[in-house]
This record gives C-alpha cells, structure tokens and sequence, in this order.
C-alpha cells in the first residue's frame, strides 16, 4: 500500500518507518505500509499550494459536478468501500454497508448541491452612501487529521465542506484506519477533481500529524479526535494562527424521566450506546433515569445487552464486532475493573470473551450500576460498548448530572411531555440534543461539540462558517470627491 496521495498521484511513504494494519477481528495482518513523513507532508501541502488558485476561482457548479460525480463513482465501489472498511475497522458489516458508506455518499451527494449555494447578507446601501457586498471567500490550504473510528465518514466530513467552499486540503488518517480514505482521494481524481486539491498522508499523528498542524503553509487546521490530542493541535496552530476547528470526545448523557416510554428508552439506550461497538463520539454513555423507572430500566437494558450477538463483523446477524484493536480493548477492560474494585456492579458483560472471541479484540455489551457520578467510569471518555445508568429524583438533579462532565457532544432526553423536553432540549449543554432517540444524524443538520468537545461545526451548511471567510466590500455610491463623513476628521477644508 502507497501511503501519500498528493498531487494527483500515489507513492509510498519516506518516513522509514514500516507499520502493519491489522484486521481486529481476528489479529491478521491486512497491509504493510510507510507511514508518510514530514517530507511527504510538505510535498502535499505544496501540491495543495499549487492547486488553490484554480480550485478557489472555478465557478461554484465546476466544484458541485465534480463532487456529484464523486458520489456516483462511491455508489459504484460502495461494496469495496464496506469491505475495507470492515476489514480494517472491525464494525459489522451490516453497519458499513447501511449507515457508513451510504451515509458517506449521501453526504458528497449533499456538498455538491450546497457547494452552489454560500450565503450572506442581502447588499444594501446601509449607510446611504456605499453599497456594501458581502463575500464569502475559502481560507487556503486546510491540513486536517481524521481518528479511526469512522474512517471513511471522517474522511468525508474533512474534505467535503473543505472542498465545496474552494480550498485544498491535505488530509492524514488514523494511522490504523488509511485504507478507505485513500480509496477516496483516488475516487477524488477518478471523478476529475483537479490533482492537488485532495492531498492524502497517511502517517503517524505525533510525526506527520504534528508536521501538517504546524506546517507555515497551511491557513486552517480540522481536527476530529480525542480532547488531549485537539488541545495539542490549538497549541500548533499558534505559530502562523491558522484556523482551528475541533470535533473532539464525548461522554453523551441519555436521559429518562419519569413518563418516558420504557420499552423505546430501553430500545434507545442499546441502539445509543452499542452501534460501532461503543465507539462513537456521540454514543449514550451515561443513562440517567428517575426514580420511579430505574429498576424497571436496568432489567430491561440488561436483559437486551444479553441478547446482544458479537462476533464476526463479516456475519450479518452480527451486532458488535470487535474493538478497534487490542489496546483499545485493553483500556476499555480496565476502565471497567477499575469501576468494579470502586464498587460499581457490572449487571452484564464486563469482561474480556474467551473461546472462539480470543482471537480478536473483542469486548461484550456491557451494563454498569452503582458507580459514583465524580468517578472515572462516569466522567471519561471510554470508547467501548459500556453503558452506566444512574438513577436521579427530581428534574433539576437529572439536567444538572446530564451536564456534569467536560464534554458536550451530545445528549438525549426521553418523556412524552412536550414541556419537560421543551426544558431539557433549552437546558442541555450539547452541539446535538435528540428527543426520545439518539444517534441519527442528517447531512443537512450540523455536528459539532460544546465546552471540551470542541467548536465548529460538521457537515450541513453550517460547516461553510468554518471553512470560509467572510469579506465586507464597501462601495461609494455618491462618486463626491468630499464625502459627507469627511467632516467629522477635517471640516470646511
Ligand atoms: P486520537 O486523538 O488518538 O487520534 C486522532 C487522530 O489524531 C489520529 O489520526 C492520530 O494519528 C492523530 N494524532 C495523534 N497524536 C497527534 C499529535 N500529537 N499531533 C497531531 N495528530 C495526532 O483519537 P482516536 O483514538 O483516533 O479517535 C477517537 C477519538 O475521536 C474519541 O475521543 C472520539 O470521541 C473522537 N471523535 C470525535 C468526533 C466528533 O465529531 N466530535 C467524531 C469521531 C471521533
């Protein structure tokens, strides 16, 4: 596997450093490849460079057909998308061909229609005397780092609002996840979208990622990632003050009052906290639940996480495949016997599987009780299928533990009182707030966090706030050579 694509074309890393992508399904080895080095980083910003002044001046519809294109060259591969994305990531099958790859192409579908549709406000003589012209311009070359979790969604997210709004981007994947997102810079050219305008690296984050976030040449750094690692990325970006966009952890609260309809909460709350294995940034991790329902909730989620089948992410009547890879199954056990020896209960899983699961990173749906809402298992981001449930008494008590942690991706409240989640969706402090469910997401609606989950938004055309500029033209109507304003500095002259 070639791990640059830039300028165009492929070519291997130079960084010297060889490194395996392993399936976590099974600990075979996939690929072997070299990582992409800083020389290669600075090769693709330069190719990037190079391509701006054509990219960013082209008519807005030459970058709506390219991108149009692009989704019908994805739903032509859309099986070879799924596979490798399965193959390198573990997730289910099932879920790579129906919420992933699709979800990817509805999104490129998506940027090509808002790509010839920027906004601004109306021109106006505001002050009677200029025209004013409002006009939203791209920030240059964009250097993006996407995490593993979604690797093709990630991928998509970075380069397509990017593109569609006129810059060029070099972008570097998880190290561990590279294959899909450089299917898609070769689809990217396939669909004749100019060599230099879709840049890919895939290297290590503290190398490659470190050279492309503090590289001179690049306007704007997008980030989607843990929060230590985005914190690291705002220092970076210091040096030439680029643009910073960051879409980072989450811990989202799944919160049930009283009235709530059991059976979907109970439904919600596998769906929320279980699809892609646990690792989703906005997966339901803390299920707070009233008084009066929490018995009758905890017997009902461990009852259906029982049922939950895990194995062979190939197998369609799979739903949890395996963890990303064997060190992220060993950190998601330990956040869990750390919980255990603080005295938490585990009602279900809980426990590395063993038998025809010991060949893989797997790690079973997983309900915890018990646990203090200040502890570790409540307050960090663990990355697994673990679901804590809490109970709380009054309203207040739930908003206010919803919102106890540094994180504010996503939330979700359940009551089929209009006016208590009327409240909940004002008072959650969250970039996303669903009612009576959690997870869909629409490429017409935006992603983005609150408080340490970062800003800036994803998709929609909301993300062209990120990834343009917006410049003020100002006009003279009046053609004086002495204006009327001119008296304030210098009067009968
Ligand atoms: P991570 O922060 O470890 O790595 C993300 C990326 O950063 C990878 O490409 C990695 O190579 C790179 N990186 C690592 N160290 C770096 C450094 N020093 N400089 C530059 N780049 C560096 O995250 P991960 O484990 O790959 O992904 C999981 C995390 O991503 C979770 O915290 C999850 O919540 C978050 N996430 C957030 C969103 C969102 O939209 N907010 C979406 C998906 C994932």
């Amino acid at each position: 596997m070639e791990a640059v694509f830039s300028g165009g074309k492929s070519r291997p890393g130079t960084s010297g450093e060889q490194v395996q992508i392993i399936n976590p399904a099974n600990d075979d080895v996939i690929e072997t490849y070299e990582y992409a080095g800083p020389k290669d980083v600075d090769d693709a910003v330069t190719a990037a460079r190079s391509a701006y002044a054509e990219w960013s001046t082209a008519a807005p519809v030459v970058r709506s057909e390219a991108l149009r294109a692009l989704a019908d060259r994805m739903q032509a591969r859309a099986e070879e998308y799924a596979q490798a994305e399965t193959a390198q990531a573990g997730k289910p099958l099932r879920l790579s061909r129906e919420f992933d790859v699709p979800g990817s192409i509805d999104n490129a579908a998506f940027f090509s229609g808002a790509a010839r549709n920027l906004e601004g406000k109306a021109s106006a003589e505001w002050d009677g005397d200029h025209t004013s012209i409002i006009r939203r311009e791209p920030i240059g070359v964009v250097g993006s780092i996407a995490p593993w979790n979604y690797p093709l969604q990630m991928a998509m997210w970075k380069v397509l609002p990017a593109i569609a709004a006129g810059n060029t981007i070099v972008l570097k994947p998880a190290e561990i996840t590279p294959l899909t997102t450089l299917m898609l810079a070769e689809d990217c050219a396939a669909a004749g979208i100019p060599a230099g305008v879709v840049n890919v690296v895939a290297g290590a984050g503290p190398v490659a990622g470190e050279a492309l976030m503090s590289h001179p040449d690049v306007n704007m750094v997008s980030f989607t990632g843990s929060t230590p690692v985005g914190k690291r990325v705002m220092e970076l970006a210091t040096a030439n003050l680029k643009r910073v966009h960051l879409e980072l952890g989450g811990k989202a609260p799944f919160l049930v009052f009283d009235d709530a309809d059991l059976d979907a909460a109970i439904q919600g709350a596998a769906a929320g906290a279980l699809i892609n294995t646990g690792q989703d940034c906005t997966c339901a991790t803390r299920a707070y639940v009233q008084r009066p329902l929490y018995d009758a909730f905890v017997e009902g989620v461990t009852d259906l996480f029982s049922q939950i089948v895990i194995g062979d992410p190939l197998d369609e009547s799979t739903d949890i495949g395996p963890l990303i890879s064997r060190k992220q199954q060993e950190r998601v056990a330990g956040f869990v016997d750390r919980a255990r020896k603080d005295g938490a209960t585990v009602r279900v899983g809980g426990q590395i599987p063993g038998g025809d699961l010991a060949k893989g990173a797997f790690y079973p749906a997983t309900v915890i009780t018990d646990a203090a809402q200040g502890s570790e298992i409540v307050q960090s981001e663990i990355f697994g299928p673990v679901l804590v449930v809490l109970p709380f008494d009054s309203d207040d008590e739930g908003l206010a533990l919803a919102n106890d942690t540094v994180y504010g991706l996503a939330a979700s409240a359940w009551s089929t009182d209009v006016f208590r989640t009327l409240r909940a969706q004002r008072e959650i402090q969250a970039g996303c707030v669903w009612i009576n469910d959690h997870i869909p997401i629409v490429s017409e609606m935006p992603h983005g966090g609150y408080k340490q989950s970062g800003f800036g938004k994803d998709m929609s055309t909301y993300s062209f706030e990120e990834y343009t500029q917006v410049k003020h033209v100002s006009m003279d109507i009046t053609g004086a050579a002495k204006k009327g304003w001119h008296r304030t500095i210098f009067s009968e002259k």
